[in-house]
């Protein structure tokens, strides 16, 4: 069963989220893209590295699955669709992954590239489900769309929104403020988003990272889980100056607005 679930900071904004299994030192980490940080972590806790999963090809979250496994004897867990190399067990939409004693569904989640999946385990052994979803759903914000396509992400991050509210949302980038920088621009009426661009300032001010966050607080302060909201759409509209028929196409003008905000 696992105990805790530790984010090791790595490069300048990504988070390596370490598992740990309440009976044993075992730990996973998810998404080494360095294995040093992940090295020093396991040392100065004393704990053997035994599993590892992957949510998407891009290297910052892959480039340290070499050096890990050539030290450590680590079950290697990523997309089947994906030719990363280190991947020992392929998974798909559908499957479910065994992680000390609980059980992961895996979901597909294309749209920021065409291999991305997350860890989804909602076992009633937690308190609250977990889920893991690299980065296609942040706070505040969701992935660059590098390989799929607007509607592709869309779907994504309605099947990921649809999980229940108390999900506790693992992303891989502490991106928050500048994605709430965004979303206040989008969504300037909403006080949930207010609230929260208070107690996330709070929160960096102490050096604490804002992650988890909540499919709740997501589904209350994301524009991009938000795409049906009367105030969003116009927003979109008035920035792109085209009228959106569809949740898509506000979606796919909230994202070009953001990558050029
Ligand atoms: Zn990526």
């Amino acid at each position: 069963m696992i105990s805790t679930i530790h984010p090791i900071p790595a490069f300048t904004d990504n988070y390596i989220w370490a598992v740990s299994d309440a009976d044993s030192r075992k730990v996973c980490v998810v998404d080494p893209g360095d294995a040093q940080p992940v090295i020093d972590y396991l040392q100065s806790n004393d704990l053997q590295l035994s599993e590892i999963l992957i949510t998407h090809h891009h290297p910052d979250h892959t480039g340290g699955i070499k050096e890990l496994t050539s030290r450590y004897s680590c079950r290697v867990v990523g997309p089947g669709s994906s030719g990363i190399r280190g991947i020992n067990e392929f998974v798909s939409e559908g499957e479910s992954i065994n992680l000390f004693g609980q059980k992961f569904s895996i979901i597909e989640v294309p749209g920021h590239t065409l291999d991305h999946i997350a860890y989804y385990c909602d076992d009633q052994i937690q308190i609250e489900p977990i889920l893991f979803c690299g980065d296609t759903l942040f706070a505040a914000g969701c992935g660059r769309l590098f390989e799929g396509t607007p509607e592709m992400m869309h779907e994504s991050l309605g099947k990921l929104s649809a999980l229940p509210a108390s999900t506790r949302v693992y992303c891989t980038h502490e991106y928050t403020m500048a994605n709430l920088q965004f979303a206040a621009a989008a969504d300037s009426d909403n006080t949930a988003l207010l609230e929260r661009i208070e107690l996330e300032k709070a929160k960096r001010a102490a050096k604490q990272p804002t992650l988890p966050s909540s499919i709740e607080l997501e589904l209350a302060t994301n524009p991009f889980l938000r795409c049906k909201e009367p105030r969003l759409q116009a927003s979109a509209e008035a920035q792109s100056g085209q009228t959106s028929s569809n949740e898509v196409e506000v979606f796919a003008a909230l994202r070009a607005w953001k990558d050029s905000f």
